[in-house]
């Protein structure tokens, strides 16, 4: 497979395996040998690799119908905007295909309500340092960091950033040409970052006085990862726009755009499209996820075991100095080092344990929901291994 590294476009740095097979917390690469998986296709796979009701709907759907025109309705986007509605603040639906689209959906959307209700010169969206919402030129300039902008720009104009979990900073930032606030509820890419216990309601405040949109990006610690199924339902705290991808089909390609009816009203037929956006085959898939997060008790199972794993990092940084900081939510946790982490997700991946390493330092646990007490244990007693060499 290192022939890859002629034919694919340089974009990845890639560990030199080739997974070939994957069930539950466990995948396969080609030479046979078993790895614990707490990558999970980075927080895609949160009911585990080809759970049997996935495969199944994938099988079925795929038997029935793969792809339709939007020119006409297609059930299972339906039932899918349906559950998402029922089940968050949300009360329509827009079906893409990927987490930056989604964020792309997000950004016309809020620019077309604004413009229609106040005038073509509010534009601005404020977002976080830090943050990452996708790569396309749009979502790009939403994110907040440089070291992704470099060599990229021209940018879109009419992005500001601001710290994460700083509302002075946001209060200073809004003027007469803010159309909304862009905020992912704990932020994932930027170093596993949890906001303080008030943040999200005060911006929501800051917001509401000043007819500013809010929009949480939940493209990664949506569909379950924290324990509840949104992520802001920890903080009591809904958005008018929320973006959802990654998990929303445990692999199959999704990103959907959630609001309100009143601004989702904005959008009128034609001023945004996607030719796959919604398929049948995702959103069948789609439906099964959120039918199976709620109704098989993975929820909990993600609460408990993220509690479980927390303990057990904050176990190893009272022997190992050089933790500096074992933060999370459910099973998203992050272990902040006073190095880079590289080499030691390297040598995790010799002991037959994948994970990963964000922000340079913080090494994120994103294993599938359905992990179990003995699998943690397993991925603990590897990291103590190799920190104790260290
Ligand atoms: C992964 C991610 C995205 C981008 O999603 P893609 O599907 O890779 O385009 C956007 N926002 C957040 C918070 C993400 O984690």
């Amino acid at each position: 497979m290192r022939e890859g590294q002629h034919v694919l476009a340089n974009t990845y740095a890639r560990y030199p395996i080739l997974l070939v097979r994957g069930k539950g917390v466990k995948v396969w690469d080609s030479n046979g040998r078993e790895y614990l998986d707490f990558v999970g296709g980075l927080a895609v796979c949160n009911l585990g690799h080809c759970h049997p009701k996935v495969v199944q709907a994938l099988e079925e759907q795929a038997r029935q119908l793969i792809h339709c025109s939007n020119f006409y309705y297609i059930g299972p986007q339906v039932e899918l905007a349906r559950r998402l509605c029922e089940l968050s603040f949300g009360e329509r639906v827009f079906f893409c295909n990927s987490g930056t689209e989604a964020t792309e959906a997000a950004i016309k959307l809020a620019r077309k309500y604004s413009t229609e209700r106040y005038g073509p010169e509010r534009y601005q969206i404020i977002t976080m340092e830090n943050s990452f919402h996708g790569r396309t030129m749009g979502a790009l300039s939403a994110t907040g960091q440089k070291k992704f902008h470099k060599g990229f720009e021209p940018l879109l104009p009419g992005f500001t950033y601001c710290p994460f979990d700083d509302l002075e900073a946001v209060a200073g930032a809004i003027g007469p040409q803010t159309c909304a606030v862009m905020v992912e509820p704990i932020q994932a890419e930027g170093g596993v970052n949890l906001p303080s216990p008030d943040y999200l309601k005060k911006l929501r405040e800051l917001c509401d006085q000043t007819g500013t949109l809010l929009i949480y990006d939940e493209v990664q610690v949506g569909m379950g990862r924290t324990g509840k199924l949104f992520s802001y339902e920890h903080y009591d705290t809904p958005p008018h726009i929320m973006t959802l991808a990654k998990s929303l089909a445990n692999g199959v390609p999704i990103g959907a755009l959630v609001a309100t009816d009143e601004v989702a009203q904005a959008f009128s037929p034609g001023d945004h499209a996607s030719t796959f956006g919604g398929n049948p085959l995702a959103t069948a898939v789609g439906c099964c996820v959120v039918d199976t997060l709620v109704g098989d008790g993975i929820l909990e199972n993600c609460q408990e075991m993220g509690g479980y794993l927390l303990k057990g990092l904050l176990g190893l940084k009272e022997r190992y100095t050089f933790i500096k900081d074992v933060r999370g939510k459910g099973l998203i946790v992050g272990c902040e080092l006073e190095f880079e982490g590289k080499k030691i997700v390297e040598r995790c991946m010799d002991k037959g344990v994948l994970i990963n390493c964000t922000a340079d330092r913080v090494l994120r646990f994103l294993p599938p929901l359905i992990v179990t007490r003995e699998e943690i244990d397993l991925l603990l007693k590897a990291l103590d291994e190799v920190f104790s060499k260290r």
